[in-house]
């Protein structure tokens, strides 16, 4: 009750696109009664949580935030959306994001943007609604999500991260944003981006309170052949770390240019922190990095062509009233429902896919990819243990500056620390550690090699 109260109470932020206020009282009263005789279901019984609207829930409206899927209601959950359920966590809606997780502001939803929990700073106290247009993103693309957890109406929230998009807006929002290893969680049930980049990821307040949702959600899912057993994690990460053993690597590539000198001050402060505690701080090198955006703009692009196909006005969402033929239906349907940061994309990967393009850019990108792997690979075989960057470039920017069109194309900068990750398929965490000048919260990224999850976690947890 309290949480659904806190929902209302932060209408503004439009966090959420849908509440299922209903089922999530019922499923509490269930969850009640169960802890009242002492026999929870799960570790979670009763903890409300809330899923971006990109994942299919039974029952209830997923809209990636687009047009194109309004009114589609999946008749099944995604499976880490079933496992939340079968340990008797109650789903209080569906979270705010960029349509079809394209973007990194959450700025671009049909329903509209969402504004970040700590606004208020920017604002100098006054309230970010009567100001209009003048206050901090959320980040994006699971920006509903940071925000639900950051002003307290949830305990947990399901984001995706195909580039970046759990650990940038965890990171504007102050929250911690856990992308795992590629394979370690299921992605059947959550609506495709970059089949070969996306993972759900997982925001909490707390580096414990991920660890233990990681826990619940890993495994394999016959259901998605990319899955692969993973290790058990200690939940509660409660064995001392001992930094004597661990091994830092401060990438040099990631000094980008546009990075504010306050976040690159926390940065030197952290690493500082943990060579006194005892842990080996080294800088190391992945040559490959300045490569690494415009070869996920090729791939991501590529795989949203053909992601996108199905959208064709039959099987899903809307349907255009233009009925004159066949084709004229599909495209007035696809016209009428992507915003045009979509259609951009797919026509870009239409363009990038074309025969005589294909070798040019999609095989390139591909060959470019696995040399930022490598760099990976080389790093945490020359015995580093995690790496330390910033996940983004600054705080959180006001959404007038973020949405002038000279900055648009500069926004997929904002993914320059968090994207060569999903290429390589590791695992990332962003965890708050400072406010800055204005008041909003500065995060670093921690990245762990392949299947390292548990290892990254720990340290995650030490920087708390
Ligand atoms: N900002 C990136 C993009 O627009 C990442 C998106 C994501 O991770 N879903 O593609």
């Amino acid at each position: 009750r309290k949480c659904l109260q806190r929902i209302r109470e932060t209408h503004y932020l439009n966090a959420y696109i849908s509440v299922t206020e209903e089922l999530a009282m019922q499923q509490a009263e269930e969850a009640e009664l169960r802890l009242l005789r002492g026999e929870p279901r799960g570790i979670l019984d009763g903890v409300p949580f809330s899923v971006k609207d990109n994942f299919c829930t039974q029952g209830v409206e997923t809209t990636c935030a687009s047009l194109m899927l309004k009114g589609y209601t999946p008749p099944f959950n995604a499976t880490v959306v079933q496992k939340l359920l079968d340990q008797g966590a109650v789903l209080l809606g569906k979270t705010n994001l960029d349509e079809f997780a394209m973007g990194s502001g959450s700025t671009d939803s049909s329903f509209g943007p969402v504004r970040n929990p700590w606004s208020e700073a920017v604002t100098g106290g006054r309230s970010s609604m009567e100001l209009g247009s003048d206050w901090a993103i959320a980040g994006g693309s699971s920006g509903g999500s940071a925000a639900a957890v950051a002003s307290l109406s949830c305990y947990l929230s399901l984001g995706s991260d195909t580039g970046g998009s759990t650990r940038n807006p965890g990171a504007l929002c102050g929250v911690v944003a856990l992308k795992p290893t590629y394979g370690v969680l299921s992605r059947h049930g959550l609506i495709p981006l970059v089949n070969s980049m996306d993972v759900p990821g997982i925001l909490t307040r707390r580096v414990c309170d991920a660890a233990i949702v990681l826990d619940i959600l890993r495994g394999p899912d016959e259901r998605d052949s990319t899955t692969v057993p993973s290790p058990a994690l200690d939940c509660a990460l409660t064995e001392e770390l001992d930094l004597t053993r661990i091994t830092v690597g401060i990438p040099q590539e990631y000094h980008a240019p546009g990075l504010s000198p306050e976040t690159a001050r926390q940065w030197e402060r952290v690493a500082a922190a943990l060579a006194a505690a005892g842990a080996r701080v080294r800088e190391v090198s992945l040559p490959h990095t300045q490569h690494s955006i415009v070869c996920y703009h090729v791939l991501c692009c590529s795989e949203v062509a053909s992601n996108m196909a199905r959208f064709d006005g039959l099987e899903y969402g809307h349907r255009s009233s233009v009925e004159t033929s066949t084709d004229a239906l599909y495209a007035a349907t696809r016209h009428e429902g992507f915003n045009d940061v979509v259609r951009r994309r797919i026509l870009a990967g239409n363009y990038f896919l074309l025969k005589q393009n294909y070798e040019r850019y999609f095989v390139k990108a591909q060959q470019v990819r696995r040399l930022i792997a490598d760099d990976f690979s080389r790093v945490f075989c020359s015995g580093v243990d995690v790496l330390l960057t910033p996940t983004t470039l600054c705080d959180a920017p006001t959404y007038t500056h973020f949405t002038q069109e000279d900055n648009r194309t500069r926004s997929t900068q904002e993914d320059v620390f968090t994207q060569p990750v999903n290429m390589a398929g590791l695992p990332a965490v962003s965890v708050p550690v400072a406010l800055s000048a204005r008041g909003l919260p500065i995060s670093l990224q921690l990245i762990g090699s392949k299947m390292q999850d548990k290892k990254l976690l720990s340290v995650a947890h030490w920087l708390e």
